[in-house]
Parts: structure tokens; sequence; C-alpha cells
């Protein structure tokens, strides 16, 4: 009978992704989504041997609640529920308060809910998938691990704004940062990869999925990064804007549009959906600038230039670089996007590996630039391994 099994739940406002890791073999056994929440077709489906079973939730209410007890149910009836040995929960934002994986009691779940005003969209359902997961696994010790953790090593330089104190003391208004458990992870592979104890190994990682970030990581540590505030800054994304000026704000509240409609069209209907007037999705972007497309090529091109701008900053917050990191999504599979920022940072001498680089694709991880030139890589993502481990490492400490 295995030990090692730890299920990981992703629980948001309207979804709630989980999966079981095994934190021996670092494979996912099982994983799956509850979706639509709160609507009639709410859901939860999963994967067995490669195909999907779908269970309806009925309309008494409380979604994630019922689809908690399912996935229970299918764990038991699977035979597994009794070898899972911690529940590892994923938080966006952890604030100041968490700087590292936590064990979830009650009062640390009313914390995370008190950081609700930082992530209003996650941190309170967050707080429902613990509190109805303590309840399906009651014996089962259950830990948070935060997506800004990581990045709470920052210096005060990199996380305080150019605006008055202040704000920052009264209201908490500085750069936070996410992606912490995908930096984290794709900067330990990238050290093991060259051979470098990763203490005395710096990286650049370029996290570009439906949300992107850059963060420069300095002997293991994060020492900036691009999102800030909330998810919205920083690089271009699928549906994000970015880095703006916040003076456009002001301008649209002022021509009749309402801050909710601003923070809509920035969050939802910007990025390469927004330039390109087609898609979010890369492939997407890709297949229409092949076919002459000229809003897919103009979202590419700023796409791809403002994630080289970012790398070519982030030299400046490192005295050394060993390689900079292509991860999730994007990273991981669009040879074209990786190809043109290598491009974009020929000044510093990166060269693309073409043959390597079409190679790096579809899990396969690798080196993308020639030898005898500065390193890039790319390295697939693997937050919830990271969830699954951390969560280990506590249960044992
Ligand atoms: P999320 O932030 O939702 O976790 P992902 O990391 O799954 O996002 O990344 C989603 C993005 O990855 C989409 O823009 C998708 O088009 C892109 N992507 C996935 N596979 C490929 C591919 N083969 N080529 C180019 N882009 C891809």
């Amino acid at each position: 009978m295995s030990n090692s099994l730890v299920l990981v739940i992703n629980s948001g406002s309207s979804s709630l992704k989980f999966a079981l890791i095994d934190t021996v073999s670092g494979e996912s056994t099982l994983s799956g989504l509850g979706e639509c929440f709160g609507l009639p077709e709410a859901n939860v489906s999963w994967k067995i041997n490669g195909e999907k079973q779908e269970y309806k939730l009925d309309d008494s209410g409380n979604h994630h609640q019922q689809a908690v007890n399912r996935i229970v149910a299918l764990l038991e009836e699977l035979g597994i529920k009794q070898d899972i040995v911690a529940v590892g929960h994923r938080v966006v934002h952890g604030g100041e308060k968490f700087t590292k994986t936590v064990k979830i009691d009650e009062a640390v779940v009313q914390e995370i809910e008190n950081l609700s005003d930082l992530a209003p969209l996650h941190n309170p359902a967050h707080a429902i998938g613990m509190r109805v997961a303590m309840k399906a696994f009651p014996t089962l010790a259950q830990y948070a691990v935060f997506d800004t953790a990581f990045h709470q090593t920052m210096p005060a330089k990199a996380y305080i704004g150019a605006i008055s104190q202040k704000l920052y003391k009264e209201y908490g208004i500085r750069r936070y940062g996410f992606h912490g458990t995908s930096h984290y992870f794709v900067s330990r592979e990238a050290a093991k990869m060259i051979n470098k104890p990763i203490d005395e190994s710096s990286f650049i990682s370029v996290h570009l999925g439906n949300g992107a970030s850059v963060c420069a990581i300095k002997n293991g540590k994060s020492v900036d990064t691009s999102m800030g505030f909330t998810p919205l800054s920083g690089l271009m994304m699928g549906t994000r804007c970015g880095d703006l000026d916040p003076s456009i704000i002001e301008f649209m509240l002022k021509k009749g549009w309402s801050p909710e409609e601003v923070f809509k069209e920035l969050n939802s209907k910007s990025g390469l959906l927004g330039v390109s007037g087609l898609t979010s999705d890369c492939r997407g972007i890709i297949e229409a600038m092949e076919n002459g497309h000229e809003g897919a090529t103009l979202a590419f091109d700023i796409f791809t230039y403002r994630v080289s701008k970012y790398i070519g900053s982030y030299m400046v917050a490192l005295d050394k670089l060993d390689g900079i990191i292509f991860t999730a999504g994007i990273g991981e599979n669009s040879q074209p996007i990786r190809s043109k920022i290598l491009e974009n940072l020929k000044i510093f001498g990166y060269l693309e590996d073409e043959e390597a680089n079409a190679a790096a694709r579809f899990g396969n991880r690798g080196i993308i630039t020639k030898p005898n030139t500065p390193v890039a890589m790319v390295i697939p993502t693997n937050e919830e391994w990271v969830i699954a481990k951390e969560s280990m490492a506590l249960l044992h400490a």
C-alpha cells in the first residue's frame, strides 16, 4: 500500500481543480475539474485511463461541497482514499503574512479569508474549498501553498511602489508577485540541468500561460517579478493588459466607463485577445499570423517585445545569469514565440538553436540556444507537484 499520495486542490469561485499526486514517482494518478458552480450545468469530471467521466451536481446549492463529496466517493470507489496522506491547497494570495507553506487550521483559513481584499476573486473561494475539504477529510493534515510566498524575498526596492508610503502602510499596496510555485519549481529544475547548486545559480524565469510573468531569481531567491499588486500587471497576457499608464483608468472613467467596466476591459478583453480582435489563445494567434492576419501579427509582436524588454531589464537585478527559463503553455510549446524573444535579445549574445528549439515541446525539456552562447532553456512547470511535495515535507517535519 502506498502512503505517498497527496490530494491537491485548487478551489476557485466557480470551479475546483483536483489532482492526486504520487510524491515518490511525481506522477499525477488522477485529476479532474468541477466547474460551472452556481449554475444549473454545474458538474465534476475526471479522466480514468484516458476516458472522461462526468457527474452532474444537483441544484440544491453548495457546489463546492457537492464536488468534494463526489471526489471523496470516487476515491473510495477506486479504493485509493485510504492511501492519501495529506491535502495540499493552492492559495493565490498570502499577503505579507504567509512566507511559506503552512498547516491549515480554522485560524489559518480565517487569515486567508482576511486577505480577501487583496484577492477578492480567489481567497474567499480558497477558504470555501479548505472548509469543505476539512469536513470531507477530517483526519488528514491539510496545507496551504501560496503563489505569493516565493516572492517574499524581494528587496524593498523591488516591491515598494514609487508612491506615498502611507498607501503601503494603510492598505498594503505593494508588489506581491504570483506564479511563485512555478518560478520556484522551474528554477530548481534548471539548476539541476546545468549541474549547479540552486543557491549559487541565477535565472530569469519566464512563465507564459494565459497568465504570464517574469521572475528574476538570484541564488534561488526571487528578487523581482513582473506581476504586482494583482496578476494584472507586467506582461501582456491572454486577456490581461499588463503594464499600463494608470492615467488611462481615470481617462476611461471620465469617458463614462464604470470602474467595473474598466476592470473587465483590462482583465478580460485586453492582451492577445484585445489586440488581435480574434482570440486569447496563442495557437490561434500564430495560425492567424501565418495566414497574414494583421491584428494577430501585431499581438505577436507586442507580446514578444514586452517579454524581451522584461528579460533585458531583469539583468539589472542579477550579478550574473545562468539561464533564461521558458515555461507554461506558451513557454513550453511555442517555438515561434521563443524564437522571436531570443532574436530580440541578440544584443546580449543569445543565439537560437533551431533544432533544439523545435524539439523542446509537448513536455520535452532542453537547452534551446547554441553551444557556447548564453543559455535559454525550456522546462515544463509542475505546480501541483510543488504543492504535493511541500505538503509532504511539512507532514514529515
Ligand atoms: P493557464 O495560465 O490557464 O494555466 P497554460 O499554461 O495552460 O495557461 O497556457 C495556455 C496558453 O498556452 C494558451 O495561450 C495556449 O494557446 C498556449 N499553448 C498551449 N499549447 C501550445 C502550443 N502547442 N503552441 C503554442 N501555444 C500553446
